[in-house]
């Protein structure tokens, strides 16, 4: 082995060992990142509709579903980020999840929601919605759940019990059974919250502000603890 072949092996060898020690060193964060957040339990939110489809429509000030509900679920992120949740948004911002707005796009985005829904694993999932009826004096927030899913009707009922507590919830209802995509495409508790009717405009009024958005976020924050506290007791 004569001296520059010597040094080329040694130089070689280093290199190998550098990038086995960075390699680990990058593994180890990714590692240690993802105990801190497996830790955590968490919850998926998903903000109906988004992009062109826009949903319903408030009869009084225009205001779209869509927007409403990426306002009211990131009040609900903070307030579940801040009793110590990893949340994870499935339609982080204005734009829908279907790609192009080609045909087909309703289904692609439904899609991408249940496979978002599917790798998080999540404790919950609260798909976050509007209501709207030809009934202009129809006014509540009402929780869907999967009839199949006993864990998804229990955790309805607590987040419908926690919002009938709410003064500005003048109608009090139960917890109903629906048949909704975002509700059939997993085996964990999910439910579907609207918040109220876009279609009367007391509701309107009081779904278009933040304050009150700060509210359902906190009543259906509390009714998830309640059914999470039951769920492991
Ligand atoms: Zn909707």
């Amino acid at each position: 082995m004569n001296f520059f072949y010597r040094h080329r092996v040694a130089f070689g060898f280093c290199a190998i060992l550098t990038a086995v020690a960075f390699t680990f060193c990058i593994c180890f964060f990714a590692l240690s990142r993802t105990a801190s957040e497996t830790s955590r339990l968490v919850v998926v939110i998903d903000a109906g509709h988004g992009g062109i489809d826009g949903g319903v429509v408030g009869v009084e000030t225009g205001k779209k579903e869509s927007d409403i509900n990426l306002s009211l679920s990131r009040i609900l992120q903070d307030a579940f980020e801040e009793a110590g949740f990893y949340v994870i948004q499935t339609r982080p911002t204005e734009a829908g999840l279907y790609g192009m707005a080609t045909n087909g796009y309703k289904k692609r985005d439904m899609m991408k929601r249940a496979e978002i829904i599917r790798e998080s694993v999540p404790a919950l999932v609260i798909s976050v919605h509007q209501n709207f009826f030809s009934v202009r004096s129809r006014r509540g927030a009402q929780v869907f759940f999967r009839e199949s899913s006993e864990r998804s009707r229990l955790l309805a009922c607590d987040i419908q019990a926690s919002l009938n507590e709410m003064p500005e919830c003048v109608k009090k209802t139960d917890a109903l059974k629906g048949d909704y995509f975002v509700l059939n495409c997993s085996d964990y508790p999910s439910v579907i919250v609207e918040c109220g009717f876009l279609s009367n405009p007391e509701d309107e009024a009081l779904l278009v502000t933040v304050d009150y958005q700060k509210k359902i976020a906190a009543a259906i924050l509390k009714g998830s603890v309640a059914f999470l506290t039951t769920a492991t007791a």
